[in-house]
């Protein structure tokens, strides 16, 4: 149920402002006692959908992408009042929402088609011809995070509903009116009872969802919270995709040049106002470090603060409330207590709203615990520190236990990606962060503690769907009859093994 004008209950779900506190609107939140009835009812709509042909399923949600891109200007400034994204950050999320939904209903005929098995040497097995078909999956249990409320939520949606799942999905309870915006807009296209529905609350609407009959689980958010999802879900065999925290590093090559590098990685690392998942949180310079961290807080001191909803000329917004500003300045004064050396920023804003300036930290070369007491902060922060080589750069950035995306910077792109390629990260890039990764056709994910499974891309459109082989032989066809075992069978058999694979 939902009430805009009368007071908000104790137990409401309220979207305010992060700028200026300012209540937006509200929701009650779903009871988690009626949580397992929305699965249910989901289940009961799968069936039919499930049935209804790819370009038909298709069609409805190519209603819905149109939809969607007809109100981008409406999204963008949702994104600003409730997030606190600066009107350029919140536009491109929803270019690049669209693009991933577009990419899903473009490519799922291709990417969900039956495809012929190779015959290969299974022909003389006699075994009849084989094709891997992808079925739905069932109900898919969807809990999200805030930051991206559009983005990471609008292509899941569909990649499920094109793989001809039922969803049953909970949006972050810091993002309550984009939640309900994006399920709303989705029930104006696709309109089968039951078929996708959101759920609104916090970690218990999420329990409940957990605990229900969903055939797989998606947890995007933090490790802790991931973890005790994933463990309960996997005490049930339920399969789930899993996108965590990340701690990106960025290794600096001795040749990589240093006014549109430093341009690049203060980008990287203060869009969002530092709470993208996969920011750059970690510098590892090889050489000398305190120029590149002198270059890195001069672009920091220069980006405008404030509220985004007020002015158009903000590049970092607010943190999304005033705990989550608590929480981060508590990382990063553990890390200044470790030995790290304020260059910019360093603490928080006064006055109104959940301001944390963006923040230049350096570390000596051989003291990493400034890392380890900022891991898994999610603010407007970069650690710099000098390391003696590429080796050493490398261990650094393999340190600890994020594995979600990374950077290597240098004029030498061969260097560069090869040491991209001993990074243990689900996503690299050279010379670049954080915009290659909205590429529609990227398989998006960590490695490590960062998660498993994949949204986006081939990959990411088959984590909705389940593989099942089919063969195919005609009736009364020819097919190997082993039954009474002789002697001739066996020979048979040892003779193939000598053709095929002691040859
Ligand atoms: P969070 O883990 O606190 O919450 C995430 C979601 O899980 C929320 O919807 C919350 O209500 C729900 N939840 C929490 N506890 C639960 C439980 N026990 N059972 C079921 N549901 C539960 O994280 P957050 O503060 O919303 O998100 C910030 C984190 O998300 C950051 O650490 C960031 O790095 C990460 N993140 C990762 C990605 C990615 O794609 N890898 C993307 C965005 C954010």
């Amino acid at each position: 149920m939902v009430t805009e004008a009368a007071a908000p209950p104790a137990n409401a779900l309220i979207a305010r402002n992060p700028a200026t506190g300012k209540e937006l609107w509200w929701t009650e939140p779903t009871p988690p006692r009626e949580v397992a009835g929305c699965v249910d009812r989901a289940r009961e709509a799968q069936a039919k959908w499930g049935a209804v042909p790819l370009r038909d399923r298709l069609a409805l949600l190519e209603h819905w992408y149109r939809t969607l891109a007809g109100k981008a200007d409406r999204w963008a400034e949702l994104l600003t009042l409730e997030i606190g994204k600066p009107r350029t950050e919140a536009l491109g999320e929803v270019f690049s929402t669209l693009d991933q939904v577009r990419w899903v209903i473009r490519n799922a005929p291709r990417v969900l088609a039956d495809e012929r098995l190779p015959r290969g040497r299974q022909r003389w097995q006699l075994v009849p011809p084989g094709w891997l078909c992808w079925r739905p999956v069932g109900v898919i249990g969807i809990i999200g995070t805030w930051n991206y409320p559009l983005y990471l939520n609008a292509p899941a949606l569909a990649a499920a509903l094109a793989a001809g799942n039922a969803v049953v999905w909970k949006p972050s309870e810091l993002a309550p009116w984009n939640g309900f915006q994006l399920q709303e807009s989705l029930e104006g296209s696709v309109a089968l009872p039951g078929l996708a529905q959101a759920v609104h609350g916090g970690p218990e609407v999420g329990a409940a969802l957990i605990a229900s009959r969903v055939d797989k689980g998606q947890f995007t958010g933090g490790i802790p919270a991931g973890r005790r999802v994933l463990a309960d879900l996997a005490a049930r065999g339920i399969p789930a995709i899993a996108e965590l925290s990340g701690f990106d590093p960025a290794i600096v090559l001795p040749d990589a040049p240093v006014a549109s590098t430093a341009r690049a990685i203060a980008w990287s690392a203060f869009v969002g106002a530092g709470q993208t998942c996969v920011t750059i949180k970690r510098v590892y310079v090889v050489g000398e470090a305190a120029p590149w961290a002198e270059a890195l807080a001069a672009q920091a001191r220069a980006l405008r603060l404030g509220d985004p909803s007020a002015a158009s000329d903000i590049d970092v917004g607010p943190l999304i409330n005033p705990a989550a500003r608590d929480r981060f300045d508590g990382l990063v004064q553990a890390a200044i207590a470790a030995g790290a050396r304020v260059l910019a920023g360093g603490s928080p804003s006064e006055g109104h709203g959940s301001y944390y300036p963006p923040t230049v930290l350096l570390a000596d070369p051989d003291n990493p615990r400034p890392e380890a007491a900022l891991a898994g902060c999610f603010g407007p922060v970069v650690l710099v520190r000098g390391v003696p080589d590429e080796e050493a750069a490398i261990a650094a950035a393999n340190a600890g236990e994020f594995g979600l995306a990374a950077s290597v910077w240098g004029r030498d792109r061969r260097r560069a990606r090869a040491v991209a390629g001993r990074i243990e990260a689900g996503m690299v890039a050279v010379n670049d962060a954080v915009t290659p990764l909205s590429h529609a056709a990227a398989p998006f994910g960590g490695v490590k503690a960062s998660g498993y499974g994949r949204v986006h891309g081939v990959l990411g459109l088959r984590e909705y769907a389940q593989p099942q082989v089919v063969h195919v032989r005609g009736s009364g066809g020819i097919r190997p009859q082993l039954y009474p075992y002789s002697g001739r069978g066996a020979r048979l058999i040892g003779r193939a093994i000598r053709l095929f694979h002691r040859g």
